[in-house]
């Protein structure tokens, strides 16, 4: 019986909560057919996001008339701990600013649905905020808020995949729920 959407033909704007978890032997979480997934055809799907949300994001309303069209980020595999993504803007003097996405390798292989169909559209709502109205200060506000729900997707400041169990037992500890990202580097 298959109980999981079909992964590679879900439209990329699909909602990411319909994939059941499951525990592998070690009592590590996935979603359900991540393990036999190919990294490497997880990261050209999850660049495909990119470029779809980039695309939506260039025609929003008003928005998108304040400034050079949103350009395409880089993306960066390179996070730890309990951080699924970041954003981040570089001003640069006399050049537009350079943007890129940073994603935690380990969360995209465990939960590829999730990291592709709501971090990206959460991270790339930052980039566009960065781009377009860089004096907002609030991370999730009401900017940030009205760029997620134009994309359709629910604005969540926190996401509900498992992080190490090392990593998971510092934010517990600590009190902390698992944000996206770490408070913003913005320059
Ligand atoms: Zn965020």
């Amino acid at each position: 019986m298959k109980t999981s959407p079909d992964f590679w033909n879900q439209p990329l704007s699909a909602p990411w909560k319909q994939v059941p978890l499951v525990r592998d032997a070690r009592g590590v979480e996935w979603e359900q057919g991540a393990i036999n997934r190919n990294p490497l055809k997880v990261r050209e799907r999850l660049e495909r996001a990119v470029d779809h949300w980039v695309d939506r994001a260039r025609e929003i309303p008003h928005l998108s008339k304040l400034g050079a069209p949103l350009p395409k980020p880089k993306v960066l595999y390179d996070l730890k701990g309990g951080i699924a993504g970041m954003a981040a803007t570089m001003v640069r003097p006399r050049a537009l600013p350079e943007q890129w996405i940073r994603i935690h390798p380990d969360l995209l292989a465990r939960y590829p649905v999730r990291m592709i169909q709501q971090t990206i559209p959460h991270e790339i709502a930052h980039l566009v905020i960065d781009w377009y109205l860089p004096k907002v200060r609030e991370p999730h506000g009401p900017e940030w808020m009205g760029v997620m729900i134009w994309f359709g997707r629910p604005p969540l400041a926190f996401h509900d995949m498992e992080a190490a169990p090392s990593v998971r037992g510092r934010a517990k500890a600590a009190g902390a729920p698992l944000l996206f990202e770490a408070p913003h580097g913005r320059r």
